[in-house]
């Protein structure tokens, strides 16, 4: 079970993944280097995914996703 402290709210719209907020600068709406494709695969399988922030180049290592939620392999809310 991950700690929903290490959720990150996620949407897909025109086949591109968005964060709701970034967790570490506070941008709303960042388009993720990702495709919806990739986010099944973290559900699916032990993979691991490190992501970048395009806002601020921070980076993220996802190793979950559910339909409503990336889960990152450390906490990311305050
Ligand atoms: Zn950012």
């Amino acid at each position: 079970m991950i700690p929903f402290r290490n959720s990150l709210p996620y949407d897909i719209q025109m086949n591109e993944v968005y964060a709701s907020e970034c967790p570490f600068c506070g941008t709303a709406h960042v388009r993720l280097p990702l495709k919806p494709g990739d986010v099944l695969d973290l559900r699916s399988g032990p993979g691991k995914r490190a992501v970048v922030f395009p806002c601020c180049r921070n980076r993220l290592q996802l190793i979950d996703s559910d339909d409503d939620y990336l889960m990152a392999d450390r906490p990311i809310r305050r």
